[in-house]
């Protein structure tokens, strides 16, 4: 007998598919819906080792159709929303901003007014759970650090996106009473990351002996958490945050584009047994990103105080394991970085 239903969306994804294995394994009396339209970003072979659990069930549906979400939320009666599915890549929103106001914005409302729907303001035992991003809160100087109660300041067409679905699961809350926590995390890494982000891409590119193209001069600054660490802070919150309640999530680890490269270089070459420095002759500096924010901080203190969530590796750790990960896994790595991901790679790097 199952005791809970959660519709976990954009399961397929990097983040997600961490969020839905943790679930289907930890709660075996739960009953683990993943919705998610598989855009490029989504690969179900990322849950292949769980996909014949009894308690987890795969839907394939896009979140900017209404009509369907308050179908799917009739037949599954979900006791709980942890909203991951979203377009995720600032890059992409640069290029092309309005598929980030349908799916991150309207997508967004649509799950909110299907749970409507079905808890018919009943809310008692129910949970929204929105996962965002620190980028809501914009940039930082060299000092500071962005807390819960910091106002957001959006510059990517990605972040005001983010930053637009963020309000309306706050003003679901406030209007209507809609029970919710929120979640704003720094920038995550680790297994089954697409490699159009920074960390899987220099692999891939090390691997392919390609350049590894940083922006500007490499002095952007960013938070760094281990995927897996992310998806224990969402467990957590999600049983334990306070209703209404917005905790932000972070590595306690900030680093310099440039450095980090030069750190994964330096692993990368110790496991492949190379001489030092092989790797970062690959270092390649290309032109910056318009509009790119120079520093993000995330004060990760609320959660941990009142939670008791800290990161569980260390970015070092986190990086060898995850390294390690994609060195044991190069079919995957070539399977995503095939077709549609190869055209707006040279889209974007060659172009
Ligand atoms: P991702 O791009 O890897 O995965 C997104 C998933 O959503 C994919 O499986 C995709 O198929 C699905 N999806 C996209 N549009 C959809 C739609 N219209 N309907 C249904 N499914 C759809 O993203 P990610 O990096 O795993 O990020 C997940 C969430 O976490 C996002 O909301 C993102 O804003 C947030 N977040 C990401 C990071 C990060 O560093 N990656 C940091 C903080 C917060």
């Amino acid at each position: 007998m199952m005791n809970k239903t959660i519709i976990i969306t954009g399961g397929a994804g990097f983040i997600g598919s961490h969020v839905v294995r943790t679930f289907v394994n930890k709660y075996p009396d739960y009953h683990i819906v993943n919705l998610d339209a598989l855009t490029y970003a989504g690969n179900l072979e990322n849950l292949r080792d769980i996909e014949d659990k009894p308690n987890y069930t795969f839907v394939k549906e896009d979140i900017t159709d209404a009509a369907a979400m308050f179908r799917i939320f009739a037949e599954y009666q979900p006791d709980g929303i942890i909203h991951l599915a979203a377009e995720s890549h600032v890059d992409r929103s640069i290029a092309d901003p309005s598929a980030f106001v349908m799916t991150n914005v309207i997508g967004t409302v649509n799950l909110l007014n299907a749970a409507r729907e079905i808890w018919k303001d009943n809310f008692a035992g129910k949970r929204f759970h929105h996962v965002s991003t620190d980028e809501v809160f914009g940039a930082l100087g060299a000092e500071g650090l962005f807390t819960e109660e910091t106002a957001y300041d959006p510059h990517s067409p990605y972040s005001a996106s983010k930053a637009s679905s963020d309000h309306f699961v706050r003003a679901y809350h406030d209007t209507y009473g809609l029970p919710m926590v929120l979640t704003n995390c720094s920038n995550n890494y680790g297994p089954n990351h697409f490699p159009e982000k920074l960390i899987p891409l220099c692999i891939h590119n090390i691997l392919n002996n390609r350049p590894l193209p940083i922006y500007g001069d490499g002095r952007y600054t960013r938070d760094w958490l281990f995927v897996i660490d992310h998806a224990t802070a969402i467990d957590l919150v999600f049983h334990e945050g306070k209703d209404g309640d917005a905790y932000n999530v972070g590595g306690f680890n900030e680093w310099q584009n440039i450095d980090l490269v030069k750190e994964l270089c330096k692993q990368v070459d110790e496991k492949l047994g190379r001489p030092a420095g092989t790797a970062e002759q690959l270092i390649t500096f290309v032109k910056d990103r318009p509009g790119h924010d120079l520093r993000y901080a995330i004060d990760a203190t609320k959660i941990n105080q009142e939670l008791g969530w800290y990161p569980s590796v260390t970015f070092e750790e986190g990086l060898s394991k995850t390294i390690d990960w994609f060195l044991n896994n190069k079919e995957w790595l070539e399977s995503v970085t095939s077709g549609d991901y190869q055209k707006y790679y040279d889209q974007q790097y060659k172009g």
